[in-house]
């Protein structure tokens, strides 16, 4: 039976630190929705004591939204641990997360503060927390950077104090898979109680290695953004992870409880939402991420999409008609002529032969085709003496742009 892992879904707190996303209290609500509908175990909504607008927002999620646990994140000061479970404290289900930079670098520079005393605020907050709760988890900041006594000895602490989860964060990006797999294995040795949450960032592009190699390393929950958003180059992706995990569960033993059907839609809206498109190559989101280009792929995928894609496009809710075959410069007969059929045309071998290389012709002229560009093609091949004169000069006319 594999195992269910569960997810700390933080788009909207991690996600909304990407420089230049501002959402508004109704956004994050509407956001905050669409996830807990997907199934998501814990929204981390955001940072109640960064201001008015902030702890307003989590508390109109935390009254409304009832299929998932509500979070708020705090540093290690009583104030922010107070006003964070006063922001969650009216949903129906609610946890508080405080948390502090444990390295070395960060404790001197940022903090200015000595291991004592980053470990007294650990454990004096996860206790003050569970006087309000009993879900508090508790994240050590920039984790992978901190010395390995220390790190044991904070986990040891704040579980004394019964915290839930313990988060292990890879804050900047650093770890390398196999060094966060020995990191898990080391505090699951040493605690065996303990329940680890995976925080990973994509600064070397292995967030989502990294969670995934926590996962197999006995970690049972991660912290993921949706469409790769979060500090600079963002978390682990949600789509990703849940996909992931999906399309390998049997070599993983690992399973996920989410309506993936759902990944498409609610991408698109926190993508409308932050203003942030993910990139046409992003991960299963991306415009492209079930686009073929060349024309040995778009052949076989014709013939039978399991030849070159690995997800069923329904299973993420992309529906199948944006499935595309681009027709470029590399693309295929086949790709062509099953464009040309959508468009209404059914051209025989001799006229998808004339149509085909009056493409890759206008592609030496033009960068992309356009609908119209197609349609001239197939109406010079079907009747090559009507349409010559107008594509001729219509070709001459592009040419000079
Ligand atoms: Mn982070």
């Amino acid at each position: 039976m594999a195992r269910i892992i569960k997810f700390f879904e933080t788009t909207l707190r991690d996600g909304e630190q990407t420089p230049g996303i501002n959402y508004f209290a109704e956004e994050k609500l509407e956001i905050a929705r669409a996830l807990a509908d997907m199934g998501f175990d814990t929204l981390d909504c955001g940072f109640a004591i960064s201001g008015e607008p902030e702890f307003e927002a989590i508390r109109l999620i935390a009254r409304t939204v009832e299929n998932a646990e509500i979070c708020s994140i705090a540093r290690c000061y009583p104030d922010d641990i107070d006003r964070a479970w006063e922001s969650v404290k009216d949903a129906a289900h609610s946890a508080i997360h405080p948390f502090i930079s444990t390295s070395p670098l960060h404790r001197e520079v940022k903090l200015g503060k000595t291991r004592a005393e980053v470990l007294e605020m650990a454990r004096t907050s996860v206790a003050r927390g569970r006087q309000y709760t009993p879900n508090v988890d508790f994240a050590l900041e920039d984790t992978t950077r901190t010395e390995h006594d220390f790190i044991l000895e904070i986990v040891g602490a704040v579980m004394q104090e019964g915290v839930r989860f313990v988060s292990l964060c890879d804050t900047v990006g650093y770890a390398l898979p196999w060094e966060f797999g020995a990191l898990v294995d080391d505090v699951r040795r040493e605690y065996p109680g303990v329940h680890i949450s995976a925080h990973c960032h994509d600064d070397l592009g292995l967030a989502v290695a990294n969670a995934l190699t926590a996962l197999q390393h006995g970690a049972e929950r991660v912290d993921t953004c949706f469409n790769g958003l979060g500090e600079r180059a963002g978390n682990a992706a949600t789509e990703d992870v849940v996909m992931a995990i999906r399309t390998r569960h049997e070599d993983l033993d690992l399973d996920v409880r989410v309506d993936t059907t759902k990944i498409i839609p609610t991408s698109r809206l926190i993508a409308r939402l932050s203003g942030m498109q993910p990139q046409w190559t992003k991960s299963i989101v991306g415009a492209n991420a079930f686009a073929h280009g060349g024309g040995i792929h778009q052949d076989g995928v014709l013939k039978d999409a399991r030849t070159y894609e690995i997800m069923r496009p329904a299973d993420i809710g992309l529906p199948d008609a944006e499935r595309r075959m681009f027709v470029g410069k590399l693309s295929g007969r086949a790709a062509l002529n099953a464009q040309l059929h959508e468009l209404g045309y059914d051209l025989d071998p001799d006229q998808l032969r004339c149509a085909f290389t009056l493409v890759k012709n206008m592609l030496g002229k033009k960068k992309t085709l356009e609908e119209m560009d197609l349609r001239r093609c197939a109406e010079t091949a079907v009747n090559p003496t009507a349409a010559a004169e107008a594509y001729t000069s219509e070709a001459a006319s592009t040419a000079g742009e």
